[in-house]
């Protein structure tokens, strides 16, 4: 993990945040081409969601809507979410070494910062106990800062979507089943961040809430259960380093254990040296939960009349909750490839469709026409591909450049461009290089990334 931070840090793919002042404890910025990896992930959700979204167990393409919600919403939402009375974890400080935990993650109830107590000793470490701790980031709007102007920055993005469902349902012509889909900021003040960008205090989710008739739960959570994991497995984590998760019976909320039930992407995240599995994504069946929650809490009439079935009703909900900054995170991981045969020593194995670059363009040498042509070439793919154009140093330093920044194919214009007319094409993962028609390229291109 060491490893892959220091690339991501000397690449320009992720920084610690206000690191000229020292850093801020769980908060990230992501570089140009870590910005570049991150929207990339994020529209291919998009686009497999929302824009040509999957075909559901009857074949027909999912009606599933797009909602981009404010981050700060009316504070009786989180009342009737839930999340002001029970969004906490237990907290536990030690009052010798002022540190603070999360309870579940102390063993033995001994301070961690002491492994040279032995058992028996550990009283001494004088550990307070646990209090909960509310994740919630408070903030104020308005000039006044009391109660009651008190807000909250969203420690999640799918609420929104219950709240708009009605503006859904009276301007767009859906019909149960449909989903809303969001994508966005989230914001926890985690007593622990850790792991990289793993778990931090400002990320990114991306959500479906999808709406269903109660007697139909058990064909649509399988259903996005499935379509999930297969879509982390087209983004090219797959094999052993990806996993489905049930939760176990007592892990579930009564609703989830009746029909359907709940379970987690996981992705083993390379940390402190060992393979353990963390969670990417929840997948779980919600029942009506929410609309029933807001439907009390606002007077608002939530309920949906299905004409197909001369019923009126609480949707139900199956919502897959997925990680952007930990799709990201696994991404990097899977794609870090060390090599030593390399001049980089490793490379980045992303997959063409999400690669930031491209490709990379470049003259062999510096003189002789070729820097024109390679320009020529460069500005034709310019208008439709994220592409560089690199001239400096040697040849072999511009490919580890690349190499390291995950670009899947290189063209670089010799001398045989300049009297036959191909380029060199390089491909990353196996260095093996062919020589194509200079004219073949924007094919070449098309044929690989698409577009
Ligand atoms: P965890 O148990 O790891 O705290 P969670 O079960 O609370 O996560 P959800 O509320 O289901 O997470 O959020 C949906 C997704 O958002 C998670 O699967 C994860 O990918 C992402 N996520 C949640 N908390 C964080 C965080 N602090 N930093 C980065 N991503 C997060």
């Amino acid at each position: 993990m060491d490893d892959i931070v220091a690339l991501c840090r000397r690449r320009g793919f992720i920084w610690q945040s206000s690191e000229i002042y020292g850093g801020i404890n769980g908060f990230w910025d992501y570089g140009p081409l870590g910005v570049m990896l991150k929207n990339n992930i994020r529209d291919a959700w998009w686009r497999d969601m929302v824009l040509c979204p999957p075909q559901g167990p009857d074949g027909q393409p999912l009606d599933i809507l797009g909602l981009d919600c404010s981050i700060i919403s009316h504070p009786k939402v989180w009342e009737a979410s839930g999340h002001v009375a029970g969004f906490s974890d237990p907290m536990i400080d030690c009052k010798e070494c002022k540190a603070r935990f999360r309870a579940d993650q102390i063993p033995d109830s001994q301070c961690p910062l002491k492994p040279s107590k032995k058992p028996g000793e550990h009283d001494k470490c004088k550990l307070t106990d646990a209090r909960q701790f509310n994740l919630m980031f408070e903030t104020h709007t308005g000039a006044l800062k009391d109660d009651d102007n008190k807000t909250y920055l969203r420690p999640e993005t799918a609420q929104g979507m219950f709240f708009n469902f009605k503006n859904v349902l009276d301007t767009c012509r859906v019909k149960v089943p449909f989903g809303l889909a969001q994508l966005g900021k989230g914001f926890r003040n985690e007593i622990t961040p850790r792991n990289f960008i793993f778990r931090s205090r400002e990320f990114e989710m991306m959500e479906v809430e999808f709406f269903i008739h109660p007697s139909t739960a058990n064909e649509w959570y399988p259903f996005w259960r499935k379509t999930r994991y297969d879509w982390w497995c087209s983004l090219g984590l797959a094999g052993s380093n990806l996993r489905l998760r049930d939760h176990e019976k007592d892990e579930l909320a009564h609703y989830a254990r009746d029909n359907g039930g709940c379970c987690d992407v996981e992705y083993a995240f390379p940390f402190s040296g060992e393979k353990g599995f963390s969670e990417l994504e929840g997948i779980a069946y919600r029942s009506n939960f929410d609309l029933t929650q807001h439907a009390k809490t606002s007077g608002a009439k939530l309920e949906y009349f299905d004409q197909a079935r001369n019923e009126r009703y609480l949707p139900h909900v199956v919502e897959p909750a997925a990680g952007l900054t930990r799709g990201l995170l696994a991404v990097i991981c899977e794609a870090y490839t060390p090599d030593a045969t390399r001049p980089s020593g490793v490379y980045m194995k992303f997959q063409p469709r999400i690669a930031p670059i491209k490709a990379g363009i470049f003259p062999l040498v510096n003189k002789d026409g070729m820097p024109e042509v390679a320009e020529k070439l460069y500005k034709e793919l310019r208008g439709k591909y994220a592409v560089q154009f690199d001239e400096k140093q040697s040849i072999g330093k511009r490919y580890a450049r690349m190499d390291e920044a995950g670009t899947p194919f290189c063209f670089t214009v010799d001398g045989d461009t300049l009297t036959g007319g191909t380029v060199t094409v390089r491909y990353r993962d196996t260095q093996q290089q062919e020589r194509i028609g200079i004219d073949k390229v924007p094919a070449f291109m098309a044929e690989k990334i698409g577009g």
